[in-house]
């Protein structure tokens, strides 16, 4: 991968901020940078297709349906799920895991039943089955993780009773960085009939994801994560479920007829996707995984690997640093505190610098308060990261550590 050419694509990084600061973009786990052909995907849907999906007989509204659904038809083949009819396009992950929490909770959930999650989830993937099983009045169950940041798995083998009807577990960790081992989740669950929902918000940029030989029962994306628009995201789930799961929201696109003594749906995946779609976060999605696609997912998973170790390794080279996520197997974000200093002042000291990395809870609550802390200073890497920028990260860092302790 040539870094400087791949830098070129992406217009923002090459501003420098507070007048003369080069810009050090290390919160990617946040959001990705868009390259231009995704800007420009954009501006080019607006400036010639713009027209309403769907509902149209005219020339713009079937060049956007055509767009939208091409879209879908690169989100089938880039997960390689078996069925276009199974790919529900969403706002992006919450949006899909609420949709998950509701549809799959009317459907399977009665009172007692279970539900596991794991102490690492997003909060997005722990509030939508709670407020479930308030309302159903169902378990949450937790798989809990040692302090190196894995999974203890030993752990699911009891929590799983004939009353667990779903086990809801992220691929990677947004604040450990921890890569889940998801293969051995979903064979243990399958095994007593239960089905798995994979949380890949922080998977599907740095790891080729295969839904079929994972076999995954449901996977929810966000395309912000992968160099998309904000505002479209994805569901999979298998079409057996999506046929017995009652709609999540009602209106037009979703139905088949309506009438006041009742009204049917429309085929899947249509009947998930109520009210006009963001047609044109599709088509910047299906640019920008075309684009990933360009670049390789491997050759991209391998560099954002030696920027993980030599992150982790400058950073343990200053002392006095606590990083929160040691696990075996982690994808491109660090997580950690400098001794002594608040998270937020770490962070506001390396934005003076030019470097933007997020503090606070990462939206992972129960992480802070397994390790009993307020937040950690998070850098989290994409493709177009230079070791010159970890360089300059650790700089900042020894200089806030200087300032604040
Ligand atoms: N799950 C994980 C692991 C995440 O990192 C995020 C975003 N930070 C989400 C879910 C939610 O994604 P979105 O905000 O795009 O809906």
């Amino acid at each position: 991968m040539d870094i400087e050419l791949i830098r070129e694509e992406f217009p923002i990084l090459k501003q420098k901020i507070y007048g003369n600061k080069q810009l050090v973009y290390l919160d990617n786990a946040a959001t990705t940078q868009k390259p231009k052909c995704v800007i420009d995907s954009i501006s080019n849907f607006y400036s010639v297709f713009n027209s309403n999906i769907h509902r149209g007989v005219h020339y713009l509204s079937e060049k956007a349906t055509e767009i939208y659904e091409n879209a879908r038809l690169k989100v089938q083949q880039f997960i390689n799920a078996k069925s276009r009819t199974e790919i529900v396009f969403t706002k992006g992950s919450t949006d899909a895991l609420n949709l998950m929490a509701f549809s799959f909770g009317e459907a399977y959930i009665k009172e007692g039943d279970e539900v596991i999650v794991s102490e690492m989830e997003h909060h997005s993937n722990i509030v939508p089955w709670q407020l479930m099983c308030q309302r159903k009045k169902a378990v949450l169950k937790v798989i809990p993780f040692d302090d190196n940041g894995e999974l203890i798995l030993s752990e699911l083998d009891k929590l799983i009773s004939e009353k667990t009807k779903i086990v809801c577990v992220t691929y990677v960790s947004n604040t450990l960085g921890t890569v889940n081992p998801i293969e051995t989740i979903i064979s243990k669950a399958h095994s007593f009939g239960i089905p798995v929902l994979i949380d890949a918000a922080q998977a599907i940029q740095h790891t080729a994801i295969d839904v079929q030989k994972l076999d995954c029962d449901f996977l929810a994306l966000s395309g912000h994560k992968i160099y998309a628009e904000t505002g479209i995201g994805v569901l999979y789930a298998k079409e057996k479920y999506l046929d017995e799961m009652p709609p999540y929201q009602g209106g037009g696109d979703m139905i088949k007829t309506v009438s006041f003594s009742g009204s049917t749906w429309a085929e899947l995946p249509l009947k998930f996707e109520a009210g006009t779609s963001n047609f044109v976060g599709a088509g910047s999605l299906h640019t920008a995984l075309d684009y990933v696609d360009r670049i390789g997912l491997k050759n991209i998973q391998n560099h954002e690997a030696e920027l993980l170790k030599y992150a982790t390794q400058k950073l343990d080279e200053i002392g006095n640093i606590t990083i929160y996520g040691r696990a075996k197997n982690k994808a491109a974000a660090i997580s950690f505190n400098v001794d002594g200093a608040h998270h937020y002042d770490v962070g506001m000291i390396l934005d003076k610098m030019g470097v933007a990395v997020r503090t606070g809870t990462h939206c992972t609550e129960p992480i802070m308060q397994h390790f009993g802390i307020t937040g950690t200073v998070r850098a989290s890497f994409a493709l177009y990261n230079t070791f010159e920028e970890i360089d300059i990260l650790a700089e900042a860092v020894i200089r806030a550590k200087k300032m604040l302790c």
